[in-house]
């Protein structure tokens, strides 16, 4: 089976096959970005790519031996590890395996690739042992990285590592992408569904399957692997969260903590954003007090994102509880009405 490379990742496929081809690859890469981008299923492209002996303009075939050993997962020249269990760390018996596949000799390619993702979820043992294999990286052997949170990874191992920032499609380009693989697609849903995912294609594709009766095709799409899916589920979050701001009680602060916890900052940060967009009109011609501490709130929930987009490492906790505290003076208000 052909592994396709996704549209929104044929520059860095090119990119780094090039280094390749110049015998000029870094020994580690790491892709970055946000979650649902497909950074798993492209690093499996570099490695489908590196190990292919009938490659096309840049693409596996999907169908020599080297091709079909990848596919089943029993390539002897090729390493993954991700947690055990999804959402846990990695730990460091799982690193441990790595350093000894990695001295071994490589048994029919030119190199041994060792996939690793998400980075950030090692623990600081683990960290510390593939610091050591970064140190000194043993000969033919490549890393393949992929990471949400490159903030939260050692300096010491960011400073050994080649960092490409995968940046998601345009609403365009992902309805093109996600239409081919599903007729009934309407660009409304599409645009819904990539909005709330916050430009996370899969996670979009998620939501699409799930409420949109849109799955047959995509089911069957080469390249849509069901483990890319999030456990949470955006949309029902965004309407429960909706229903808690419609219908303030004693309990909203808590719930929004919940929330906040569940879903990642950035995209309780523009549930919010959309909430205050629907509210504009009707604060328009609330009393003046409402209205004043509408955008007083507002604006402080944009200086908390520009903030977070200045130092992406700021405390989860810390980022939660000045959520809670810019949201309640809203809420409370209401209560009292
Ligand atoms: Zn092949």
């Amino acid at each position: 089976m052909t592994l396709m490379v996704l549209p929104w990742m044929t520059d860095l496929q090119s990119q780094v096959l090039s280094l390749c081809h110049e015998k000029q690859l870094p020994h580690a890469i790491c892709l970055q970005g946000g979650a649902g981008l497909g950074k798993q299923h492209q690093l499996m492209c570099l490695a489908a790519a590196f190990f292919c002996q009938q490659l096309s303009a840049g693409v596996a075939c999907g169908a020599c031996q080297h091709c079909q050993l990848l596919s089943l997962n029993e390539h002897p020249d090729f390493m993954q590890i991700q947690p055990q269990v999804k959402g846990k760390k990695i730990g460091i018996d799982q690193i441990r395996e790595i350093t000894e596949f990695a001295v071994g000799t490589a048994y029919f390619a030119q190199a041994r690739l060792i996939l690793i993702q998400p980075l950030e979820q090692m623990t600081r043992a683990a960290s510390n042992a593939l610091l050591k294999l970064l140190e000194e990286p043993p000969p033919q052997v490549y890393f393949l990285l992929a990471t949400t949170r490159a903030s939260r990874l050692m300096p010491t191992i960011r400073s050994r590592v080649q960092f490409y920032t995968v940046i998601p499609p345009s609403t365009a380009l992902f309805f093109q992408w996600a239409q081919a693989l599903s007729t009934d697609l309407t660009q409304d849903i599409a645009r819904q569904a990539y909005t709330l995912s916050y430009a996370g294609p899969f996670l979009a594709l998620g939501f699409i399957w799930r409420h949109f009766n849109c799955d047959q095709t995509l089911k069957q799409a080469p390249f849509f692997k069901p483990l890319e899916l999030k456990s949470i589920d955006l949309l029902a979050e965004f309407n429960r969260f909706e229903d808690y701001m419609s219908q303030p009680s004693a309990q909203t602060a808590v719930h929004l903590k919940l929330l906040t916890k569940a879903i990642s900052i950035p995209q309780s940060l523009l549930f919010f954003d959309l909430w205050f967009a629907g509210q504009i009109t009707s604060v328009s011609t609330a009393p003046e007090a409402r209205r004043v501490q509408f955008w007083q709130s507002y604006c402080q929930l944009q200086d908390l994102n520009d903030a977070l987009i200045r130092s992406p490492q700021l405390n989860d906790a810390y980022l939660q509880r000045t959520i809670v505290r810019i949201i309640m003076p809203l809420i409370s208000e209401s209560l009292a009405s």
